[in-house]
């Protein structure tokens, strides 16, 4: 450690970038500080999903509370065919399953125990940096020091600079877990997307199109959650419930009992990447980690977290390292060329889909889903290479019908200068 430094990291937040990412450090004997308003062991906010193959491939199977093997997809056969029976469901032969938040919590909390990280409660509000040290501020009034500062306050970072945003996307969504007159989805069943608009009328079905996500919690217990894709502006909360509604109600269901309302989730998901040349590291929702096409953020937090506190390490080694190069270090281990190259295409692609009508989602999504299970399953989860990233894409196009082809191929706002990124990611 530098001689005024009290920690080698000190770690802004307590969610699960800030956790996972100290974790790491830690397990690199590194001497880690972590700053957040809350206790550590407040729960979080969300319910997180995550494919079953993801936790099994990190051999963390056990911090799952439920696990699905039948996990399926409705989306009609077709623009010209919008209904679709339990027969024509699109099977995803994989399984998927939702965190049990205070394992997930406890996973981490263990690692830094071991690793001796200290834990700090206070509001950051002020930071500076030399050639030597980080100094950050807290609304209190106490001063942290540290060789490096990680910036993992969420979607909107209290330090960390973000490129202009422009528009972002936004996924919505209104959900309910409670019991039902009868089951409104088969029995120990997932349901990642139904886009069945039977329950709609030929006005509402001009409207952005909505999907349900849904499962089977057991003990006659379902969550049902009416969701728009990332779109600017977002469908609002009062459409997503009336359209859940009409959606039971279509089925004859009725709600029998609520146990859990979620109003308005809002999941920004077009976050762009930090500016890589900041003298402060980012990780998590922070550092545009989250997966622009499905929002999800833990399957990569786990991924990501050992590689970029190995380069923070190595950095660190050379006592005169200044808090810009182990940054510096830990961007180049967070951020890849390949990685944001392959985050502009997915920005690209979240960006048509934005615009997509509800007949092409519809191909677009059996087309997507027609893919090997292996390319669709490494697009959601960021585990292709760049190379079979492309040929995904490139299959997805030529397979395509007219109409899909026709919206992916005409370039609207600012998809063009997604595309350059692809080719040009910058520093
Ligand atoms: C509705 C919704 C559903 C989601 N579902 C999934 C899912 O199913 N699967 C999945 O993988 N991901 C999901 N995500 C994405 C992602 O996993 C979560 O958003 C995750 O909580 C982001 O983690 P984070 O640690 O980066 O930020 P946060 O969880 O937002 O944590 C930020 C932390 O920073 C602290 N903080 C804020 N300001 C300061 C400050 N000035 N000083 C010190 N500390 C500060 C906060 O108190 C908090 O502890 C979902 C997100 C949303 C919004």
């Amino acid at each position: 450690m530098s001689a005024s430094a009290n920690f080698d990291a000190l770690v802004l937040g307590a969610g699960p970038g800030a956790l996972a990412i100290s974790a790491a450090l830690g397990k690199e004997n590194l001497s880690v500080q972590v700053l957040s308003p809350n206790d550590r062991r407040d729960l979080w906010p969300y319910t997180y999903g995550i494919w079953g193959k993801e936790v099994d491939d990190l051999g963390i199977g056990n911090l799952l509370k439920h696990r699905w093997s039948d996990t399926v997809s409705f989306f009609g056969s077709g623009s010209n065919i919008p209904n679709s029976t339990e027969n024509n469901a699109t099977k995803h032969n994989q399984d998927y399953g939702l965190f049990d938040k205070r394992k997930l919590q406890e996973y981490w909390l263990k690692q830094c125990d071991e690793a001796l990280v200290k834990w700090e409660r206070g509001v950051a509000i002020k930071f500076e940096v030399n050639n030597s040290l980080s100094i950050v501020t807290t609304s209190e009034g106490v001063t942290l020091k540290a060789r490096l500062i990680i910036d993992a306050t969420g979607y909107q970072p209290v330090f960390l600079k973000n490129p202009e945003r422009g528009e972002v996307a936004v996924q919505t969504c209104f959900g309910i877990v409670g019991k039902f007159s009868s089951p409104p989805i088969s029995n120990n069943q997932f349901v990642l997307m139904d886009y069945r608009s039977d329950h709609l009328t030929e006005e509402e079905k001009k409207e952005p199109p909505t999907f349900l996500y849904a499962m089977d919690m057991g003990n006659g217990t379902f969550f049902l959650e009416e969701t728009s894709l990332g779109l600017a502006p977002p469908v609002t909360l009062e459409t997503l419930k009336k359209r859940l509604g009409k959606r039971l109600s279509y089925k004859g269901i009725e709600i029998t009992e609520i146990e859990h309302e979620e109003h308005g989730l809002f999941l920004p998901m077009n976050i762009p990447i930090p500016d890589l040349k900041q003298p402060i590291l980012g990780f998590g929702g922070a550092a545009g980690m989250v997966h622009p096409a499905s929002g999800y953020l833990v399957g990569a937090l786990l991924r990501r977290a050992p590689s970029v506190a190995k380069a923070i390490s190595n950095s660190m080694k050379d006592q005169k390292a200044s808090p810009a190069f182990i940054a510096k270090k830990g961007w180049e281990a967070l951020w890849p060329k390949d990685l944001r190259r392959k985050q502009a295409l997915y920005q690209f692609g979240l960006e048509k889909l934005m615009r997509f009508k509800e007949s092409q989602l519809r191909d677009f999504f059996t087309g997507f889903f027609s893919l090997s299970k292996s390319q669709w399953y490494g697009f959601l989860t960021n585990s292709l290479s760049l190379r079979e990233l492309v040929q995904a894409m490139w299959k997805m196009f030529t397979k395509a019908p007219l109409n899909v082809k026709w919206g992916l191929f005409e370039m609207k706002g600012r998809e063009i200068k997604l595309l350059l990124k692809f080719l040009n990611p910058g520093v």
